[in-house]
């Protein structure tokens, strides 16, 4: 298992797959001819970063251009078997979803059974998610029911009448689901015998998770894209995904593309190891780090930190990213503290982050200040250079929680 993610073992397998694609695919061959670089003869990973990051724009393009795929499919269009189609219209081909076997080892470390019941109310019409995990679930060995999406009263009974204990779709539909067979009269630990919940596609939030715990189940986030497919799970140790091996997964920074160390909070670009559709280096516009350290359950893949947002919506402040959703990670579960609000401005030449929270307990801003600076030098990779106390109804109501007061002239 550790084999598989050594260096030189990732080396190969990227020469062979970019050799596999650019003799297939115009567009990756198009793409190495422009950087001059010879899958046979290339490094590895350290060669990569020589090619452009591919955007889902420069995606929707390239199709426009060279309908369906844009140069990127490797096999002819009557062999793909599905073509799903994603808000845009953007085509892609199958066999990058149903590549996720990976995840099984992810889902047994999580205790989901091996021979079970599962329900997927993720979409099976037009987009990959509902067919792709379950092709991966029927595998795993769990009988399923395709659900789809809407019909809560059938799910409902359905869940019950089968004793389902899996579920797989977004946090938000479960939590609905769950209500609907509570209030039809379905009993915990009798009709109702959900143990695990697979979810994904949207944020889970602290009342999601907390209507999760409430009801004992065991949850395995995922996290994907259309376009590259299934990427990461959660395992019980740890926040973050682990990573699949069926793609090489680089956090670079959003403005050259350059990779980034493990830590640091960039964008998220795949180039999946796919037979079928090899997009190379495709940009996700997701926000995330690598984790430094190795998860303390023993699975060998690395793990990618929770998402930290989308890249338009993150501020560079002395060259590390910040994002709305970290600042409110900090400061959000503070006690004793209202609105609060992270601004970017210069002093000199230097960035300045000033962070001003509104005293809304009784206690006043009794050692308010450090703790808040303490939440977010944990959180944030740059520190606040100050934190300042104001008073209840200072700051705005519904404003932002990041903003960027830095002049664009200097
Ligand atoms: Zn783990």
């Amino acid at each position: 298992m550790n084999n598989e993610w050594s260096a030189a073992a990732r080396d190969t397998r990227l020469r062979e797959h970019l050799a596999y694609a650019y003799a297939r695919a115009p567009a990756v061959r198009a793409l190495l001819d422009e950087a001059a670089l010879d899958p046979k003869t290339m490094r590895g990973l350290a060669d990569l970063a020589a090619l452009p990051v591919t955007s889902k724009d420069d995606l929707l393009r390239r199709q426009a251009e060279d309908p369906p795929f844009g140069g990127f499919c490797a096999v002819p269009v009557e062999d793909v078997g599905r073509v799903y189609v994603s808000p845009g219209p953007i085509y892609e081909p199958a066999g990058v979803w149903e590549n996720a076997d990976w995840m099984q080892d992810i889902l047994a470390a999580n205790g989901v059974p091996r021979r079970g019941r599962a329900l997927i109310s993720f979409s099976y019409h037009l987009v990959p998610a509902g067919l792709g995990l379950d092709d991966m679930l029927r595998r795993y060995g769990l009988a399923v029911v395709p659900a789809g999406i809407g019909n809560t009263d059938v799910q409902a009974q359905v869940l019950c009448d089968l004793g389902v204990e899996v579920f797989c779709g977004t946090p938000s539909f479960l939590v609905t689901l769950m209500e609907r067979a509570e209030a039809k009269g379905y009993r915990w630990g009798q009709e109702l015998r959900l143990r695990y919940a697979i979810i994904g596609a949207e944020a889970f939030t602290t009342a999601l998770k907390t209507e999760m715990a409430r009801r004992d189940l065991a949850v395995v986030q995922t996290y994907g894209t259309a376009d590259v497919g299934l990427l990461g799970a959660s395992c019980p140790a740890g926040d973050g995904f682990h990573l699949s091996d069926q793609a090489v997964v680089e956090i670079v920074d959003p403005d050259n593309g350059q990779p980034l160390d493990p830590g640091e909070i960039g964008e998220v670009v795949v180039t999946p190891f796919s037979p079928t559709y090899p997009l190379v280096r495709f940009g996700t516009g997701d926000l995330a780090a690598l984790q430094a350290e190795p998860c303390p359950c023993g699975l060998a893949s690395p793990v990618l930190s929770r998402l930290a947002g989308r890249v338009g919506e993150a501020v560079k402040v002395r060259g590390m990213f910040l994002h709305p959703i970290q600042v409110d990670a900090a400061l959000d579960a503070i006690d004793g503290i209202g609105r609060y609000q992270v601004s970017v401005r210069r002093a000199g030449l230097r960035d300045e982050l000033v962070v001003q929270v509104e005293i809304a307990g009784d206690n006043g801003e009794d050692g308010l200040p450090e703790l808040v600076e303490k939440r977010a030098r944990e959180i944030w990779r740059v520190r606040p250079d100050r934190v300042e106390t104001v008073s209840s109804g200072t700051l705005p109501e519904g404003g932002k929680v990041l903003v960027d007061e830095r002049p664009w002239d200097g």
